[in-house]
C-alpha cells in the first residue's frame, strides 16, 4: 500500500487531524472541540492540556477511521492557530499559565505605549507587522512580568512557544524546543531579513533569548513522534502557521500567486518569493515558508468580518436559517437596489486601518427587502477582499492572474462569481478544500522525500471550479465607487 501523510491542524476552537494519501486525496479526518476561556471582557485563553488532549484524540481517531496501518504513515505535519502564546517549565513541561489566545486584547495598552514611544516604524521594518496585541511578543512579556518569571526565563528554566512549538515539545521524543519560521514571524520578535530573533526588540520587550525556541524550517524532520501515542515512532516533519500551510496547500509556489480563505474572517496571502516587500498599503509582510534554509516571503491582508457577516445575518438579524441559504436569497434579486452593507463591526483592517469604523447599511429605499440586504452582505465580503487584492497589486506592481479560494464561505457560488466580477480576476476553487491540513501534510512529505521537490507537491492541487469575470467595466466601476462611498460613511464613527 502507498504511504500516507497525516496533518495535525490545531485551530482556535477545535483540534483536527487529517489523513491524506500521497496524491493529496483525503482519506479520513477527525475533529475535537475544546472550551474557550474568557476570564474578563476582551481576554481569551485556552487550557494547554485541552489543546494537547484534543489534538492527540483527533490524531488517534483520524488514523483509526482511515483504516491505514500506522506503519504506512510516512510523516506527520503540524499546522496551527497562530500567535497564541504558551510558557512552560523546561523540566516538567507544565505550563505556568493558560495559553493566551491570539484574539486576547490584554496587552493593548502595552502596545499603545510602544507606539507612543515611536517604535512602530522599527517594528514594521524588522518584523513586517503592524504593532498589535494580536501578536505573541507583548503576550509573552505580560506573562514574564505579571508572574514575575523574568529571572527563571533568563536562567533557561522556561520555554516560550506558539502552539506548533508546544505540540512539538510534547509530542516529539526528546522534547525539542523549536518553532518554524512562519510561526516565529508572528511574534513581533523575529527579524524577517536576518531570520533570527531580534536583540533590539527582545530588549524593548524585556524578553530573555534563553526562553525562545530554535527557529527551524517549515519542512524539516524535527524528531520522531512519541511512541506511546500511536505505538510507533513516526517522523514529525513539518510545522507551519495555518495561513502559510494553506498557501502551500493551494500550491501558490510562484511569486505573484494569491489565495484567500473565506472563514469567519478572510485571510489573503500572496507569495512574493525571495522579495521582502514593505507594504505601503497597510498589509503585513510575513513568511510564506522556509524550506532548505531559504525564506520565501508573503504579503498578508485580512478581513475581520468575512463569513461572520453571514453568521450575523443568521443569528442576530434572523434573516437566514442557514449560511448556505444566503446564496439562493441573494440570487432571488437582480442586484442590491443600491444597498451597501459595510460590516465594520470591529473596525476596518487593511487598507483602511480604522478601528473607529462601525457597521453601516446605506442606500436603502422603501423598496429595500431582506434579499437586498443578504445580497449586500455577500457582496461586502467580496468588496473587502477586492480591496486587499488591489492593495497587493499596488505593493507588488502587477495584478495577479487569478485568485485561489478555500474556506467555508467559498462554497457559495454567487459570492465566488461576484468576487471574480468585482476584481476582474478569475477565481479558482480546488477539489480539496482542507488546504491548511493538506499544506502541512505536503510540507511533511517533502521533508521525508515522498516528494522530490516542492513542485512535485503541486500535483496534489486540482481545480474543482473556475469563475471567470463577466461584468462590464462600467458596471464594475459603478459598484466599486458605491462601495467606497459607503465605506466612507462607516469610517470614523465610534467615539475615540
Ligand atoms: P472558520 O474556520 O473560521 O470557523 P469556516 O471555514 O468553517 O470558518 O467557514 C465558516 C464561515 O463561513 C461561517 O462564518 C459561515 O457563516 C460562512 N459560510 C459557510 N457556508 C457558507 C455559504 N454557503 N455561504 C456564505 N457563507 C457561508
Amino acid at each position: 500500500m502507498a504511504k500516507v501523510l497525516v496533518a495535525l491542524d490545531q485551530g482556535t476552537t477545535s483540534s483536527r487531524a487529517v489523513v491524506f494519501d500521497v496524491s493529496g486525496r483525503m482519506l479520513a479526518a477527525h475533529g475535537v472541540e475544546f472550551p474557550q476561556i474568557y476570564p474578563k471582557p476582551g481576554w481569551v485563553e485556552h487550557n494547554p492540556q485541552d489543546i494537547l488532549n484534543s489534538q492527540i484524540t483527533a490524531l488517534k481517531e483520524a488514523v483509526k477511521k482511515s483504516g491505514v496501518d500506522v506503519a504506512d504513515i510516512a510523516a506527520i505535519g503540524i499546522t496551527n492557530q497562530r500567535e497564541t502564546t504558551l510558557l512552560w517549565d523546561r523540566e516538567t513541561g507544565e505550563c505556568v499559565h493558560n495559553a493566551i489566545v491570539w484574539q486576547c486584547r490584554r496587552t493593548a495598552h502595552d502596545v499603545d505605549k510602544l507606539v507612543e514611544q515611536g517604535w512602530s516604524p522599527v517594528i514594521r521594518e524588522k518584523t513586517g507587522l503592524v504593532p498589535d496585541a494580536y501578536f505573541s511578543g507583548t503576550k509573552l512579556a505580560w506573562l514574564l512580568k505579571r508572574l514575575n518569571l523574568h529571572d527563571r526565563a533568563e536562567r533557561g528554566e522556561l520555554c516560550f512557544g506558539t502552539v506548533d512549538s508546544f505540540l512539538a515539545w510534547h509530542l516529539v521524543q526528546g522534547h525539542p524546543h523549536v518553532t518554524d519560521a512562519t510561526n516565529a514571524g508572528r511574534t513581533m520578535l523575529f527579524n524577517l531579513a536576518t531570520q533570527d530573533w531580534d536583540d533590539e526588540l527582545l530588549r524593548l520587550m524585556d524578553i530573555p533569548r534563553a526562553c525562545l525556541p530554535q527557529v527551524v524550517d517549515s519542512s524539516q524532520v524535527i524528531g520522531m513522534l512519541d511512541e506511546s501515542i500511536l505505538g510507533r515512532a513516526i517522523p514529525v516533519a513539518a510545522m507551519a502557521g495555518d495561513q502559510h500551510a494553506s498557501l502551500f496547500g493551494q500550491a501558490c509556489l510562484q511569486p505573484g500567486m494569491v489565495k484567500n480563505t473565506y472563514g469567519t474572517g478572510c485571510f489573503m496571502l500572496m507569495n512574493t518569493g525571495d522579495k521582502l516587500i514593505a507594504s505601503e498599503s497597510g498589509l503585513l509582510s510575513t513568511m510564506a515558508w522556509r524550506i532548505g534554509g531559504k525564506p520565501t516571503y508573503a504579503l498578508e491582508g485580512s478581513v475581520f468580518m468575512g463569513g461572520a457577516t453571514i453568521q450575523w445575518l443568521r443569528d442576530e438579524m434572523k434573516m437566514l436559517s442557514t449560511a448556505a441559504e444566503s446564496e439562493a436569497v441573494a440570487r432571488s434579486v437582480q442586484d442590491t437596489g443600491g444597498v451597501y452593507l459595510v460590516p465594520a463591526f470591529t473596525g476596518l483592517g487593511a487598507p483602511w486601518w480604522d478601528q473607529y469604523s462601525r457597521g453601516a447599511l446605506v442606500g436603502m429605499t422603501r423598496g429595500t427587502g431582506r434579499a437586498h440586504v443578504v445580497r449586500a452582505a455577500l457582496e461586502a465580503i467580496a468588496y473587502q477582499s477586492a480591496d486587499l487584492m488591489q492593495a497587493m497589486a499596488q505593493d507588488c506592481g502587477f495584478v495577479p492572474t487569478r485568485l485561489q479560494v478555500d474556506g467555508g464561505a467559498s462554497a457559495n457560488a454567487f459570492l465566488m462569481q461576484f468576487q471574480a466580477d468585482i476584481m476582474n480576476v478569475p477565481v479558482v476553487r480546488p477539489v480539496v478544500m482542507e488546504t491548511t491540513a493538506l499544506g502541512a501534510a505536503l510540507l511533511a512529505g517533502l521533508a521525508v522525500g515522498v516528494y522530490a521537490n516542492a513542485e512535485e507537491t503541486a500535483k496534489a492541487w486540482q481545480q474543482e471550479a473556475l469563475f471567470q469575470p463577466e461584468m462590464e467595466e462600467y458596471a464594475r466601476k459603478n459598484l466599486l465607487d458605491g462601495w467606497h462611498k459607503a465605506v466612507g460613511r462607516a469610517r470614523d464613527w465610534a467615539e475615540h
